[in-house]
């Protein structure tokens, strides 16, 4: 740690979910990965791309790829940015969209990355709890002047979801940056993107990893104001995107068949797992993305996150207040789900 530096020494690392290194011999429910493996078109593109134009670096502006999501959702490219992963883009704005001396706040449960980066970047952060039932009051982000919240929306680990409407009365309150993290937003519609016509303080991120079976791929995107885009631009590695990415998330959103089969699939998924969830006894958050947030009166969460590791299926188990009290547990394909249940329902019968 010798050439560390203080903020270094100080920050908290961030800890994913496990990716064991034989990851096939586990059902894996613990990072809201997609079930359902990528478009056959999109591997076709990126097969395609593996070509000798790799000595090329790629376009440093992702031109393509924005240029065709914003055609689909009623934008110019110039309020479009392309980011590796939308963890690239939160790294960004610590970097680039808050002074040094500005306070930032996000909900408490919420995705904990956004801790490790404000740290790394040595930047003051508060975070409001969320209210019994996991519900996220906005007007608690009134109370002080805070430079830049950040919500996700649906929220991980919860799940809980709020209406746009709320985002934009608050949106007409709040002086600062709002950022709206619509990682899980596909699952169930009710994005924000088109807020940030009327808001000049609204940044909404999406992400492939979820939605679109691309985590590996790494690639997110930023929507907001011009001004706020060409900032990221700025701060950007000068090739953020490779091109395989590039070319393989264009593919993803033209391919609206699969995208919508996946989606469509996870949901009645999704509401198997609930029943099934139910009918063991647990208690549930209700969820509008690719996870549920649940507990079981008859056994700690903990005990049940590493008796089902020791079958090799794998769920999250949070260390942190409130939420230890729960598993997160990814929708899978049917037949995880049914092995997962299975499992539950004879552990339980050993307690
Ligand atoms: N936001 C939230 C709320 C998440 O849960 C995750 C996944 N861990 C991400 C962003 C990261 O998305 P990406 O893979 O696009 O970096």
């Amino acid at each position: 740690m010798k050439f560390w530096n203080s903020t270094l020494k100080g920050m908290e690392e961030y800890i994913p979910g496990e990716q064991p290194a034989n990851i096939d011999e586990y059902i894996k429910l613990n990072t809201n990965e997609n079930p359902f493996p990528p478009s056959e078109k999109v591997l076709g593109t990126i097969r395609e791309a593996v070509n000798a134009g790799l000595r090329r670096y790629p376009d440093s502006l992702c031109i393509r790829l924005r240029q065709v999501f914003a055609e689909q959702n009623n934008l110019s490219p110039e309020n479009v940015f392309a980011g590796n992963g939308s963890d690239e883009i939160f790294t960004l704005i610590f970097r680039g969209l808050i002074e040094k001396d500005g306070t930032a706040a996000f909900p408490y449960p919420s995705y904990s990355l956004y801790d490790t980066l404000a740290q790394s970047n040595a930047i003051k952060y508060e975070k409001i709890k969320m209210e019994s039932g996991f519900n996220l009051n906005l007007e608690r982000f009134l109370d002080k002047k805070y430079d830049m919240v950040i919500i996700a929306n649906p929220n991980n680990p919860t799940g809980t979801f709020i209406e746009s409407g709320m985002i934009r009365s608050f949106l007409d309150r709040f002086k600062g940056l709002l950022v709206v993290d619509e990682a899980y937003i596909d699952f169930y519609g009710g994005s924000a993107i088109e807020l940030t016509g009327e808001y000049d303080n609204l940044l909404v991120t999406r992400s492939f990893s979820k939605s679109c079976s691309l985590a590996g791929l790494r690639v997110g995107l930023a929507v907001a104001h011009r001004d706020i885009i060409r900032g990221l631009v700025k701060i950007k590695d000068s090739y953020n995107v490779d091109s395989l990415a590039q070319a393989g998330a264009a593919a993803a959103l033209l391919d609206r068949k699969t995208f919508e089969y996946n989606i469509n699939m996870l949901r009645s998924n999704k509401e198997y797992l609930e029943e099934r969830l139910d009918d063991l006894g647990f208690e549930r958050v209700p969820s509008r993305a690719n996870f549920l947030l649940a507990r079981h009166p008859q056994i700690s969460s903990e005990e049940l996150y590493l008796k089902l590791k020791e079958e090799r299926i794998l769920v999250r188990h949070f260390k942190e207040p409130v939420i230890s009290d729960y598993v997160r547990i990814s929708v899978g394909t049917m037949m995880e789900i049914k092995k997962l249940c299975a499992l539950i329902s004879s552990i339980l019968e050993g307690v």
